[in-house]
Formats: C-alpha cells, structure tokens, sequence
C-alpha cells in the first residue's frame, strides 16, 4: 500500500508536532529560541534526537562535524542510502519549525517503516544537520557542506562574538577539529537527498495548498553600492548645483523594485540597508551606501535582472554627474532539484488527493550544500501568513499531517523503484 492509514498519519504527525515544542525549550536565550552551532544546548538536542531515532528503530551516530544521524539498516548487502533531513539549529529568537520540523517528520517516518515492519532495499538515514543559519560563526551550512566535502579548513580559526574559535569550541563539544573531512558522503553511495521544511513565505497560502513541490532553491548575490557625489550646505548651495548622492541612492532603489517587478519568473531584489553621509539634518549627503538583495530561480534569469540594474544605475550617476562603487559580499548559484524527485513528490501528493503546486524556494536550505553529491529534492510545508525567523512562526496541524502521508507515500514509491 503506498498511501498510510489516516489514524497513524495523525498520530504520528502530532508527535512530530508536541517534539517541535519540546525541542524549542533546549534554548540558549531565556524567553525565546536560540540554538547555535556547538553550544550546549546543541549537544543537549543531538542527545534528545538521537534518543527519539534509537526509539523509531534506528542506530544513531554524531558524525565529525556535529550531524546528528540515524539509520534503519536494510538487510540488502548492497543497499545504499536515501537521507531525508533538514536543520537543527536556529537563529535568536526563533520559530519551533524552522528546520527542527523537517528532522522530525523524517524521524517518525523511520518510526513507521518499524512499526510497519517495512523492509527497505536502501539504509534509511535521518539527518539533524548542526548549523545551517550561521548565527554563531560568520559562515553558514557548516554541517550540510561538510556532508558534500567542502568543509573550509579556514572556518576552524573563525571566532564567535566572545572570541572562541571555531577549533576551540569543537573540542569543547568534544569533536575533533582535523576530522571534519570523514563526516563527507560518498557520492556513489548515495540515492537522493529529500527534505521538507516550511516555506517561509507566502505562497502557498496565498492559493489555499498544504504542501509545495520544490523546483529550484533561488540563487542569490549581494552587493553594497556606494553614490559618491558632494556635501554642501543645505541653505547656500542652489538644488542645480548640487550633487545629492542620496536623491540617487533614492531614485536608485525605486528603479531597482520596478526593474524587480517587471521581471518574468519571481525575481526578487531588495534594499535593505541604507546609510547617508554625513548624516546631518542640514547637509546634502555627499556619500551614500546602500545594500543590494537579488535572488532568481536560474542564473540567466539573476544575470538579466542585474544587468537592468547595472543599466539603471549608470544612467542615474550620468544624468547625475556623480561616481558610484559596486562591491560583491556574497554569491551562491541557484541549485535545482531533481526533475524526478520533483515527479515523485508531486505523484506522492496526488495519490494524496493534494494538489500541490510546484515553486521555487526563495532562502537558502542545506539541500543546496548535498545538491554537490546526490540529487535533491524538498517538499514545503504552508506557513502561515509567511512568519518565520520569528516567534510566531507556525504551521497548520492538518498540513504536517499531509506532509508525513505524502513523504510515506513517496518512501513506498522509492522502495518499489528501487527492487
Ligand atoms: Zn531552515
């Protein structure tokens, strides 16, 4: 039977849910979440996780970087392994779901191939990833990169806000900093990567759907653009002489939200940062820099999207007569998942009777790091009215119900692909 039995999908579902809250009590700031990289707190969720996989049948492992994992063995002596997760750890001030909800639907569903007596011609393996975030050390998807064996020896001397390195604090944890490489996969080992996590928009509310099929993870580029023009007084010097870099800056960024609505297929750009100098009431800003957002689905669609930008910008500095600078802080590519994981969630939510559009994911996941050595795919969860980072965030019970009966229905349609 390839669809569950209501009783057990609700069942096992709430479970996942009352874990959700029981998770978000192991926090490092009173009155809210926070759960970072390597703190004690992580140690104590790894513990409480790994407690939850040994009772869902598994055998459970913390690998060199901080992972928390368990598996259900497969009797078959060739079996290779299909890993289905999401995160652990959380930024300050966090959602119960964030992440944390994806582990633990992946959990129970390694609990219902126990109960189910279920045999599976592939290892089962549930991954808690320890930092996707990056809240603690000034770099994120530590854990997930590790898996696909691109840990940065560099990131070991990184330091926290009270100076403790990352070296430092992974001995304190009780890891072996120069073991980071045995935490990689094995390409050929592997079968696909799967992870449900909220969306953390709005768009699936926005057409009454429980759950989404993935079809890209958005790549994004950041920049600071600086409009360098002239201070002067704001009583003496006539509006036809000046050189006001903020009136650009400001012309700038309604061009930027135009040029971002015109576009084809969802392109987002944001400015979201901005500083004039010298900042006083009764001087023409002579220096503005301000932050630059762009995410796409694909990088022909980002590279389109930007070079109208780049056009707009040059054309406001000329008619200006100021200077800009343009300076890169971060570029990740787009990654897209698998076309047929992509069909087999989509044909689990159907059997289902859910509709289930397909979209993009606006934030970054740990799918992106593991999209390096296997196929990815990611199955979103509606989140009310788009909250996430924040306390607020929540989910629809009903929906993480589905979400388990259409990951169980695609674990049966995995296993009868893979005899
Ligand atoms: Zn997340």
């Amino acid at each position: 039977m390839e669809l569950l039995n209501n009783t057990l999908a609700a069942k096992y579902s709430e479970r996942a849910l009352s874990r959700c809250k029981i998770l978000s009590e192991i926090s490092e700031m009173e009155g809210g979440i926070l759960r970072q990289y390597l703190s004690k707190e992580h140690k104590a969720c790894n513990l409480t996780v790994s407690d939850w996989m040994t009772e869902a049948g598994m055998t459970t492992w913390q690998d060199s970087v901080g992972n928390q994992w368990g598996r259900i063995v497969s009797a078959n002596p060739n079996a290779k392994r299909l890993i289905i997760g999401s995160h652990l750890d959380t930024v300050p001030n966090a959602g119960a779901y964030d992440g944390i909800l994806g582990v633990l639907l992946a959990v129970e569903l390694a609990a219902l191939v126990t109960e189910l007596q279920i045999e599976l011609p592939f290892h089962l393996d549930v991954v808690g990833f320890c930092d996707e975030e990056g809240t603690r050390f000034a770099t994120t998807l530590i854990g997930s990169k590790a898996l696909a064996g691109e840990f940065s020896p560099d990131w070991l001397a990184l330091t926290d806000v009270n100076g403790v390195s990352m070296e430092q604090a992974m001995t304190e944890f009780g890891l072996t900093p120069n073991d980071y490489s045995s935490s990689a996969l094995k390409p050929e080992e592997l079968i696909a990567y799967w992870e449900a996590h909220i969306e953390q928009g709005p768009v699936l509310e926005s057409v009454d759907q429980a759950l989404g099929v993935v079809t890209a993870i958005a790549g994004a580029k950041r920049a600071i653009i600086s409009f360098i023009g002239h201070s002067g007084h704001a009583g003496t010097t006539p509006m036809h002489l000046r050189k006001d870099s903020l009136a650009a800056a400001a012309e700038f960024i309604v061009s930027i939200e135009q040029l971002a609505k015109n576009s084809k297929n969802g392109e987002v750009a944001t400015v979201g940062q901005i500083e004039a100098k010298p900042g006083a009431t009764n001087v023409i800003p002579g220096k503005t820099l301000m932050s630059l957002d762009i995410r796409a689905q694909n990088a022909p669609d980002l590279d389109a999207l930007l070079s109208d930008i780049r056009s707009s910008v040059e054309k406001i500095v000329e008619e200006r007569n100021l200077a800009f600078d343009w300076q890169w802080t971060h570029q990740a590519g787009a990654v897209d998942c698998d076309e047929e994981i992509q069909q087999l969630f989509k044909s689990a939510c159907v059997a289902n009777s859910e509709d289930s559009p397909f979209l993009p994911s606006g934030a970054g996941h740990d799918a992106m790091a593991i999209a390096k050595v296997c196929p990815i795919g990611m199955l979103f969860l509606r989140s009310p009215k788009g909250i996430s980072h924040h306390p607020s965030e929540s989910v629809i019970d009903g929906d993480v119900t589905k979400a388990l009966s259409v990951l169980y229905t695609a674990l049966i349609k995995q296993k009868n692909a893979s005899l």
